[in-house]
């Protein structure tokens, strides 16, 4: 007997109860940037693996072993995006977006792909939201992007469970001169160091900083420090991003430690990290690139951006019990209607209401059925009212109006005057969506 088939490891069905809370996430982040005045892009969620190779950097965790990558017919080497900025960057090169110094203010939303080992906030399809702005030096920007993160927890009631951790890495010349030194420093103790971060001395000594292992934490207490290498032009921009997180009032802690897995951040680097969903516990994490568009074969063009973790952030809505009530209700009105003359009048005044009350949920009862069974249906779906068009009302052209979560009267009315009476009902419903 063949397998049944099933959805890949880590690659998840969003399932009809899950989807009205990420409808509500997408649309509440949407408008939170349309008022910042960023504009959506969309891109391929397949590239060229070059792309990723020399953005990224081949020596990072996501390029050495989480890319999704397959030969195309051609032969071509293909990869599924495992991020958004490169392809956001390779967009804007592609379009001229930001050629002479243009600003660009930019978003894109969808699914990654990374090979990782899927738990509880970590999987192989995986959905970012992204915010990139290209040609502002900061660090005003930089402040903005976190401001208006921090604006998005507290319009999701989240905002008392993250906290912002914030660094500076500094320009690409003094990271070098840095690395030699921690280098120097993780070599001395390499006996006692992990075997990951042994492996990371030769290839990316500073990813040895954020290890997660224990004893090798504990190793890098007297390591040399970032930060006092910073050059005068860095420590003012971080001091700049300082002074205005303070102004806005957004509360911060400096972690020395947080250099970011990938190759193309310099200057401020941040994270949003939780308590409140075990290891996974970054929900949104980004910094300034300055140097990447070059990398890519652009001009020059500063750049700064963040990606937010949509999976991460839903649970965290859900553990923390954020979720609109008005998001338990699917359906307003449910329409009842008994035998084929009354179904037909049933169906012209239900597509009368859609076009005088467009917000309406109305469901319109499809099977035809028992008033029992129709009635059955209509609580369970969840509506407010049920309508109900048998014979007597279809002689009368009238409808009855049935409360089915209070214990009010049923009402009879006018087909005239149906969609006043049905908005003027609804109209102080807390749960109706406008
Ligand atoms: P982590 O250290 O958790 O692996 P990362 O540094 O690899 O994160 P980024 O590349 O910075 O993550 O991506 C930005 C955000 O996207 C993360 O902070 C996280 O919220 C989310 N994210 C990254 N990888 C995954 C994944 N495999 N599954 C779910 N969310 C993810
Ligand atoms: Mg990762």
């Amino acid at each position: 007997m063949s397998k049944p088939l099933q959805a890949i490891r880590g690659m998840n069905d969003l399932l009809p109860e899950q989807t009205p809370l990420w409808r509500y996430f997408e649309k509440t982040v949407a408008e939170l940037l349309d008022g910042y005045g960023y504009r959506q892009i969309r891109m391929p969620i397949v590239e060229f693996t070059e792309l990723f190779k020399r953005s990224i950097g081949e020596v990072t965790d996501i390029v050495e072993k989480e890319m999704y990558t397959f030969a195309d017919r051609n032969g071509d080497s293909l990869t599924l995006r495992p991020e958004g900025t490169a392809s956001c960057v390779r967009a804007v090169l592609e379009h001229g977006l930001a050629g002479s110094g243009q600003v660009q203010k930019l978003w894109y939303q969808g699914p990654m792909f990374r090979h990782e080992r899927p738990q509880k906030g970590r999987y192989r399809q995986f959905h970012q939201i992204g915010v990139e702005a290209f040609n502002l030096v900061g660090p005003d920007v930089d402040a903005e992007l976190i401001i208006l993160t921090w604006r998005l927890w507290k319009k999701l009631g989240i905002s008392e469970h993250v906290k912002l951790e914030l660094n500076s890495l500094g320009t690409a010349d003094i990271r070098v001169l840095y690395r030699e030194a921690l280098v120097e420093y993780l070599t001395a103790r390499y006996d006692q160091l992990d075997e990951d971060s042994q492996r990371r001395i030769a290839s990316n000594p500073l990813r040895v900083l954020d290890s997660k292992n224990p004893q090798t934490q504990a190793l890098l207490g007297e390591a040399p420090q970032l930060e006092d290498y910073l050059n005068e032009a860095s420590q003012a921009h971080f001091a700049g991003l300082r002074a205005r997180l303070d102004a806005a009032g957004v509360p911060y802690v400096i972690n020395p430690r947080l250099v970011r897995g990938l190759d193309y951040y310099s200057e401020s680097v941040f994270e949003w990290v939780t308590d409140q969903l075990g290891a996974q516990g970054t929900v949104c994490a980004g910094g300034r690139y300055d140097g990447l568009v070059e990398q890519m074969g652009g001009r020059a063009t500063p750049g700064v951006g963040f990606a937010m973790g949509v999976e991460r952030l839903i649970l965290m809505l859900e553990t923390l019990g954020q979720i609109p009530a008005e998001l338990s209700r699917q359906v307003d009105v449910y329409f009842c209607a008994f035998g084929e003359a009354c179904e037909l009048a049933a169906l012209a005044l239900a597509e009368r209401l859609r076009d005088r009350l467009p917000g309406l949920r109305l469901q319109v009862n499809a099977g035809a059925g028992s008033f029992k069974s129709q009635f059955k249906k209509a609580d369970k779906s969840g509506a407010l009212y049920a309508l109900i068009l048998g014979d007597d009302e279809l002689q009368a052209q009238t409808i009855a109006i049935k409360p089915l979560r209070t214990d009010a009267e049923q009402q009879s009315v006018a087909w005239s005057d149906l969609s006043e009476h049905l908005q003027a009902a609804l109209q102080h419903d807390p749960l109706l969506i406008k």
